[in-house]
């Protein structure tokens, strides 16, 4: 292989770069990173957390949530009780704490997980033109997508990709 072959893409770069960051999260039920990208520059870094100051998951341990999603597994439709922790403000939420909209204006976010509505929503308002993630997220899918479109942000999942193997968790849902 040539160096150029070896050499990594941008995609894989930056969606690198979120999965090393959401190796920082202290929530042992979800690892979310998402970095902000403007042309081919790092802009900023985020992973989902309690606020600072205040005690984590590791300490706390997670908030749990309950409440029932309508899941569809073979056409069939059926009311599944789903835990969720909300302790955290989720990875994008953050990044956009974090960053100047002015800086945001025409960027791109890689976000390890596809957005949830609440994020979606946010993003949408915040200057991105383009979200890139790994891991999907059915729940809110279409209604995340169809907004995208509407929003004319570019909104596509990475395919072929494997995240750093150091970066790996397993997940409890
Ligand atoms: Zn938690
Ligand atoms: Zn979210």
């Amino acid at each position: 292989m040539s160096a150029t072959e070896l050499r990594k893409d941008w995609d894989t770069y930056f969606m690198d770069i979120a999965y090393m960051v959401s190796t920082r999260s202290r929530c042992p039920r979800r690892h979310v990173g998402a970095v902000l990208v403007q042309g081919k520059k790092l802009l900023g870094t985020a992973y989902n957390g309690a606020p600072m100051g205040v005690a984590d998951c590791s300490e706390a341990g997670c908030m749990i949530s309950e409440e029932y999603e309508l899941v569809v597994t073979d056409g069939q439709e059926e009311m599944v009780k789903k835990q969720r922790c909300i302790r955290t403000i989720h990875a994008e939420q953050n990044l956009l704490l974090f960053t100047d909209r002015i800086d945001r204006e025409g960027s791109s976010v890689y976000v390890t997980d596809e957005p949830c509505w609440t994020c979606a929503n946010m993003l949408a308002n915040s200057g991105v033109t383009e979200i890139v993630f790994h891991r999907s997220y059915p729940k809110d899918t279409s209604k995340v997508t169809n907004m995208m479109q509407q929003k004319g942000i570019s909104f596509r999942k990475l395919d072929n990709y494997q995240p750093p193997r150091e970066t790996m968790m397993t997940v409890s849902n």
